[in-house]
């Protein structure tokens, strides 16, 4: 490619509106383009990023026996009527009317329209497991898209489903695919970790996350200091610790004592002279009735006073309005006669109030807690007939330090960008959507399935989070869009100049180097060609200068490591095929 015929986009100031690195790089290096809020043009430097990664992604998927479909983006409503998610779904799906007035919307995934083709191609478990994918366009209307391509609203994901006659065969599929990310992701050269996750609104269970560790990403992972343990902080498992408190343990009775305004937990502890960890606190949330509708009853969650409530853990709790919806002091004060800032558990059951105590809490005696009663607590409170939670269970946050729930060693949280997304489903979509063949015995099944996701476009963004400098990106071998880029100084003065660019370039072609040859004429400073090829982090570089000519060598610098190195002009064929080996 000559650069002189090639839409080199560079842009040399940090666009304003993009935050964090990847997005700034991918502006700037002119890789993408906005359209429109989480909507964006690939430009040619940055598509051949993309099919890089496509590229891998396809290999290893068909390497592990994945079979590439192509799937409408547009589907219509009757699958999802079938689903239940017409329903279930909020704004993020996009839907609309064809000129027949028949709904419609824009694929945010592809469950449905995949087991609609399962159930009407597949019939006995011989044929099975099946594995079928696509890259291919998504919809979701993110709430906040932002950080570019990262949370776009129209991106590329690779999806994949399997479908099987049995658990077990599940099981089989589900670590092959495991194993296949991690190939995936070995050959992006990216520094990620399989975790363990929330299989969220697809529904299903098992289900572990890909991880890009990044300080711009999104989530939160939680690692063990001495084992295998890793998960998303929404799911990582907070287990029983011991109190640790300045307590002997043997109950005392309890006590109410005035606290004056001392409303939140850091003031009563500093009125009280006790520690956090010594206050029981309570929080009140909306309950549902028997249909799972939002009522104004309420049910009280009881965590240590220095923890924080999961609200992926909360929201799988039975009885709970989901989302969690904490009550408002006017309905607190109808209900309890107290307002926030006193609030306990003693004396709740008698409310008729359902009580869930994170596990925590457990280990406590002779605890701080409200005594329902405007500027009063109570002191050594204990876990007794009228202080006693219904359950007791995981309902917090895991904390840096806490205890690995497999009892090796300490939890560390990092941050992480989600790549990709494996999960079993079971049978959600297959049972709803009557996908069934016959078995061994010629009974008919509903077949379990599994469904695996990657964030192509994503893939891009933290790829350059986790390899840039300050001069720019610095692209992997395996997804730079260029291998090498050949600069010419002061070609418009030297016809030799342009004769030995064009037989490098013909020689870098020759032994199937992808590379870009900067022949852009003299309005393009030298300056400005080694800044771009460093912003756009192509990982070799070769400059042709007449000085250099004089003196018989040519400048070699790796952008990686920076290595710089003269090569003499009649070495260089023998130098290039090194580059590519
Ligand atoms: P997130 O938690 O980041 O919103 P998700 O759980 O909704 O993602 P999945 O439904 O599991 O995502 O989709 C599979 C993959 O698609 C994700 O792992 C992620 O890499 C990618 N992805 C999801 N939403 C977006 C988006 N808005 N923009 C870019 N990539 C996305
Ligand atoms: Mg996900």
């Amino acid at each position: 490619m000559r650069a002189s015929k090639y839409l080199i986009a560079t842009v040399k100031e940090t666009p304003s509106d993009a935050e964090i690195v990847s997005h700034q790089l991918m502006l700037r290096a002119g890789l993408i383009r906005k359209l429109a809020s989480g909507l964006y043009t690939w430009l040619p430097l940055g598509l051949r990023v993309l099919q890089k990664v496509s590229q891998i992604v396809r290999e290893e998927m068909n390497k592990s026996d994945g079979m590439e479909v192509s799937m409408p983006v547009v589907q219509p409503s009757e699958l999802w009527e079938e689903s239940g998610r017409w329903q279930q779904m909020g704004p993020e799906l996009v839907r609309f009317k064809d000129r027949h007035d028949r709904d419609f919307c824009l694929g945010p995934t592809h469950e449905e329209v995949i087991t609609d083709l399962v159930r009407n191609e597949y019939s006995s478990y011989r044929q099975l497991p099946a594995n079928i994918y696509q890259i291919q366009t998504k919809f979701r209307d993110e709430r906040r898209p932002r950080f570019g391509v990262m949370r776009s609203r129209e991106f590329i994901m690779k999806d994949a489903y399997s479908f099987h006659a049995s658990q077990e065969c599940l099981d089989e599929t589900y670590a092959v695919m495991h194993q296949t990310y991690c190939n995936i992701f070995d050959r992006l050269g990216l520094h990620y970790r399989p975790v363990i996750a929330d299989s969220g609104s697809i529904g299903g269970s098992t289900s572990h996350e890909f991880h890009v560790l990044a300080d711009s990403g999104e989530d939160e992972i939680v690692f063990s200091s001495e084992s295998d343990y890793a998960a998303n902080i929404e799911l990582a498992v907070g287990t029983p610790a011991p109190a640790g408190d300045e307590d002997d343990g043997e109950p005392k009775s309890r006590e109410l004592v005035d606290t004056g305004q001392a409303s939140t937990i850091e003031e009563v502890a500093a009125k009280l002279k006790v520690s956090p960890q010594r206050i029981v606190k309570t929080l009140f949330v909306h309950a549902t009735n028997d249909e799972g509708e939002r009522t104004d009853n309420l049910v009280a969650l009881l965590l240590r006073g220095d923890q924080e409530l999961n609200e992926t853990k909360i929201s799988k709790i039975s009885g709970l309005a989901s989302p969690l919806e904490f009550a408002d002091d006017d309905l607190i004060q109808k209900k309890v006669e107290c307002s926030v800032g006193s609030l306990g558990p003693v004396g709740l059951s008698d409310l008729g109030i359902r009580c869930i105590a994170d596990n925590s809490t457990s280990e406590m005696h002779n605890f701080v807690c409200g005594a329902n009663k405007p500027g009063y607590h109570f002191i050594n409170a204990n876990w007794d007939d009228d202080c006693s939670p219904e359950a007791i269970m995981d309902i917090r946050k895991v904390r840096e330090g806490d205890i690995s729930p497999d009892g090796k060693g300490f939890l560390s949280i990092k941050r992480g960008i989600e790549v990709g997304h494996i999960f079993q489903l079971g049978t959600k979509y297959s049972e709803a959507l009557n996908a069934k063949v016959l078995d061994k015995n010629g009974k008919s099944v509903v077949m379990p399935m599994g469904c695996y996701g990657i964030g192509v476009t994503r893939v891009v963004a933290a790829c350059i989070e986790q390899n840039h400098d300050a001069h720019g990106i610095i692209w992997p071998k395996a997804i730079a869009p260029f291998q090498l880029v050949i600069i010419l100084i002061d070609a418009h003065k030297s016809e030799q100049i342009v004769e030995f660019g064009n037989s490098l370039y013909e020689q870098a072609k020759e032994i199937g180097a992808e590379v870009l040859l900067d022949d852009r004429d003299k309005k393009t400073s030298p300056g400005v060609k080694f800044a771009d090829s460093e912003l756009m982090g192509i990982p070799h570089r070769l400059v042709v200068s007449p000085r250099s000519l004089a003196d018989g060598v040519i400048e070699y610098k790796n952008r990686a490591t920076t290595d710089k190195q003269l090569i003499e002009t009649d070495a260089i064929a023998s130098f290039l095929p090194k580059l590519f080996s």
